[in-house]
């Protein structure tokens, strides 16, 4: 479910396929059209990949025909993000005609699958890079300006990209993603992720800590700490997390967990709001609720995927909880942090998946009553272990009928929610302006509902206090008291 007013950062619709510019550098002569799509991931990457060419002498542009090179971020979570690549590359080569200096790569998730699709046998690409070899973009850009096709998708044991400072494309000045893990090895089987980002590794607390004290250096406000299952870092010194049981015991006792994490970073700028996602509920402990507790910096905010309430489900997507253990997670969230929203992913129609099955799916959403749902209809995934073993069998329409009926669900509780906020005075930080009207501010509370108010002589980045008014099951609306203490 997508707010108006753009309460989803996980897969935000409203921004896929953004252009990314930033300041232009004087000494850069040649152009980079960048394109990004899918998770919040591949945006943060981008901003890796435009950092590392501005030294290789190009600038942005939002002006596709005038650009030298033209990148796209690619996502293969779901058929649907596949196609829509699809349909930008034929774009991109019906531009090439009028513009035949012009270089094509693709970037991200689908470099793997599709690499010889692309250069061999379409011929629609010159370079094909995987999300672990932006570093070699230097390179492969000279083999492309020489005349050859260019391919990197080797996956690292050990890239984090931790030594490079990114540069914040299409930046509001105040929010910023700080990425703290890489790949995934949790396995679900419908989950294409760990074949296209390789398997998890964590980067340098040190490294993690000198961006966030930069970010606040120059005026950012709050970060998110990214990862596709943040709860599951470690850092030991370098290296695959299955790696850990071969750690030496001196790595062991200093290594570095997603708490202290947390903690060390809360610490170091106590202004700065903190946020992380995306938490699996498999490797969320009690050290991290009670961090979140423990720092009024850290938002109360936990986005905690379920993707089914099924036990028979679960263990079918090779999700490593039952439906109780989740709901023993839930309610030592609400008894630490009572006012803690959380937010799912859901996926409807999963190979097998019954009316029962999909009657325990509505009813753990019942128990929840979640704040914000990101729901999707299954999309079978070529290497999946679910593609493999199982049969796409749910049809189409009852998959859509579901997801409807979960949309519907969601609704109905994202309003209980905001309706709860009625009357409060919160804490809100200021992001922009508000889409709906120039005279209002769009900010977002610790819960991460987009609060409208009106402006005022408040600006970008202060965290006042509003008082609630109103509410739609996406938007909480009101007006100012005054700055928060906490500026
Ligand atoms: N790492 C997170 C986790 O495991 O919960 C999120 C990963 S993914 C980038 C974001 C969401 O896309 C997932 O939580 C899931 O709901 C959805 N998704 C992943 N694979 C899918 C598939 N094959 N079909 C439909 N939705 C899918």
């Amino acid at each position: 479910m997508h707010s108006n007013e753009g309460t989803e950062k996980i897969i935000d619709e409203e921004v896929q396929g953004t252009t990314l510019t930033l300041e232009e550098n004087k000494d850069n002569s040649k152009k980079l059209y960048i394109e990004s799509y899918g998770c919040q991931m591949n945006f943060s990457d981008s901003e890796i990949v435009a950092s590392i060419l501005a030294k290789e002498g190009f600038n942005t542009t939002q002006d596709m025909a005038e650009a030298d090179l033209v990148l796209v971020n690619t996502c293969s979570i779901r058929e649907k993000a596949e196609l829509t690549v699809r349909k930008r590359l034929e774009k991109f080569n019906a531009v090439k005609k009028t513009n035949p200096g012009m270089k094509v790569g693709v970037l991200g998730c689908m470099a793997e699958r599709l690499k010889s699709k692309f250069l061999e046998e379409e011929k629609i690409v010159d370079m094909v890079v995987g999300p672990d070899a932006y570093k070699d973009l230097p390179n492969l850009i000279q083999e492309i300006d020489e005349g050859r096709n260019a391919v990197n998708v080797i996956l690292s044991k050990d890239e984090t990209y931790g030594d490079v400072a990114p540069v914040r494309l299409n930046s509001n000045g105040v929010t910023a993603f700080v990425s703290i893990t890489r790949g995934c090895d949790n396995m679900c089987t419908f989950c294409v992720v760990p074949f296209t980002r390789g398997r998890e590794r964590s980067r340098d607390p040190q490294s993690i800590l000198e961006e966030v004290n930069d970010l606040w250096e120059r005026g950012f406000k709050e970060i998110t700490l990214l990862g596709q299952n943040v709860d599951s870092y470690l850092w030991y010194g370098g290296g695959l997390k299955k790696d850990f049981e071969k750690a030496t015991e001196m790595q062991k006792a200093t290594s570095v967990n997603f708490a202290k994490l947390l903690e060390m970073t809360a610490m170091a700028q106590p202004k700065m709001r903190i946020r992380f996602s995306t938490s699996n509920p498999q490797d969320m402990t009690l050290d991290v609720i009670e961090t979140m507790a423990k720092h009024r910096n850290i938002c109360n905010y936990i986005h905690l995927p379920v993707q089914s309430g099924s036990n028979r489900i679960l263990k079918a997507m090779n999700r490593l909880h039952t439906r109780e253990e989740y709901f023993e997670l839930i309610d030592n969230i609400k008894k630490i942090i009572p006012d803690c929203a959380i937010s799912q992913d859901m996926i409807t129609g999963f190979p097998t998946e019954t009316e029962e099955d999909h009657q325990d799916t509505l009813s753990l959403m019942e128990y929840v009553k979640y704040d914000f749902g990101f729901m999707f209809a299954y999309s079978e995934r070529p290497g999946t272990l679910a593609e493999r073993k199982l049969d796409d069998d749910i049809p189409e329409e009852t998959k859509k009928r579901r997801l409807r009926d979960i949309i519907d669900l969601q609704q109905k509780h994202s309003l209980y929610r905001t309706q709860q906020h009625m009357g409060q005075v919160e804490e809100v930080l200021i992001e922009g302006f508000s889409k709906k009207s120039d005279a209002h501010w769009m900010g977002r509370n610790s819960q991460n509902t987009v609060v409208v108010f009106p402006k005022e002589n408040y600006k970008v980045g202060d965290f006042v206090n509003v008082k609630i008014n109103e509410c739609t099951s996406a938007t909480l609306i009101g007006e100012a008291v005054g700055l928060s203490e906490y500026n």
